[in-house]
């Protein structure tokens, strides 16, 4: 089949071709994110190959449905970005990377808190600077606090796993609990009693109707003052207006974001030569207790194989039986 694929970086394209090796497939690569307005692109295509910031809306999809297309492959896990009404209406067949690693993301979810508590970021450019004064970098024990874990699927046990070995008490709230993690020791509670208990806070579920802006200002007026928040799931799980109050006035201690809810204008480009034109984010960025970091949790060489393998191999099972391996439906969503 031939493959559009939006929002390409080089590792994308290195990693998609090494694992189209021998397929018969044949990629077109474009810089350019999927929108109304770079639909056009896919010309004879037969499949869209997009990613976590391009737009699979109902416009989009009735525009690449028009142009012939059956399938559109994410190169994600969330599908927070598609229309997934719209695409069983037009008969566009939605197909996701349901699991890449889960170690990828809870690893780096580790080292946002890491650097946040013992300040390694800081420590570093003081060093290089001949600075090796101690004020200003007083961390804590993990060992002993309280971490809640909200989401607990693929990379939420293993950050249960990962919080568990530092010796944390780890409660969590999901609607599904997990079986592995309640056998690990994992107390599941109430999200609101997750909220008040925790010293640090891990946020790991979709984004969803539900889950928008669950970390609101309800959500911060029942956490303990100082607490340590950290979001590598999607951005708009927290309504960050709220949480800049909540760093103004001290509730929130420490801050690690790898995903922001603006982030589609900002995220996977070089825009260092310009200047950041979003006053929250701006902002976010001179508070010293916040980390944040450009949705890069997922990039390992381990993610980025299985993402080209299981992109690709969705699109070689849609070819042969008209149906992909990982295939994402609003059916399946509401089973
Ligand atoms: P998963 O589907 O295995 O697990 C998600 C869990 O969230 C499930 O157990 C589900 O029951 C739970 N959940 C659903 N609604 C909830 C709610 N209202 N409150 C609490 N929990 C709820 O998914 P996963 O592979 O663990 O990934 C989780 C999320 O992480 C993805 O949806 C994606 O948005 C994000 N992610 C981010 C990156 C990154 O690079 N930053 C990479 C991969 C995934």
């Amino acid at each position: 089949m031939r493959i559009a694929v939006f929002s390409t970086k080089p590792y994308d394209q290195r990693f998609l071709e090494a694992a189209c090796a021998g397929t018969g497939h044949r990629l077109i690569f474009f810089e350019a994110r999927l929108s109304v307005e770079t639909c056009e692109l896919v010309a004879d295509a037969d499949a869209v190959c997009a990613f976590v910031n391009d737009d699979v809306s109902a416009d989009v999809l009735a525009a690449l449905g028009a142009r012939g297309i059956r399938l559109v492959v994410l190169r994600s896990a969330g599908f927070n970005n598609v229309d997934l009404e719209a695409a069983r209406r037009l008969g566009i067949t939605i197909a996701r990377v349901p699991a890449y690693s889960p170690h990828a993301v809870a690893e780096y979810t580790l080292a946002l808190i890491l650097t946040l508590n013992r300040m390694t970021h800081r420590a570093y450019n003081r060093v290089r600077e001949g600075n090796f004064a101690l004020e200003g970098l007083l961390g804590f024990d993990l060992a002993g606090k309280t971490a809640g874990v909200v989401g607990t699927g693929k990379i939420g046990e293993v950050m249960c796993r990962i919080l568990i070995g530092l010796g944390c008490r780890v409660i969590a709230f999901d609607p599904q609990p997990n079986p592995t993690c309640l056998g690990m020791g994992v107390t599941y509670v109430p999200v609101e009693d997750l909220f008040s208990a925790s010293d640090i806070i891990t946020l790991h579920c979709p984004l969803t109707p539900a889950t928008r802006h669950l970390v609101n200002e309800a959500a911060l007026r029942r956490m303990k003052r100082g607490v340590m928040l950290i979001n590598t799931s999607r951005g708009a799980v927290i309504d960050t207006q709220a949480v800049l109050r909540g760093l103004k006035d001290g509730v929130i201690g420490y801050l690690g974001l790898d995903v922001y809810e603006e982030e589609a204008d900002l995220f996977f480009e070089d825009l260092s030569a310009r200047f950041i034109d979003d006053d929250v984010f701006a902002r976010l960025l001179t508070f010293p207790n916040v980390l944040m970091t450009g949705h890069q949790a997922f990039f390992t060489r381990e993610a980025l194989t299985n993402i080209a393998e299981t992109t690709i191999a969705n699109v070689t099972a849609f070819e042969r039986t008209g149906r992909a391996a990982c295939e994402v439906s609003i059916e399946k969503i509401a089973r």
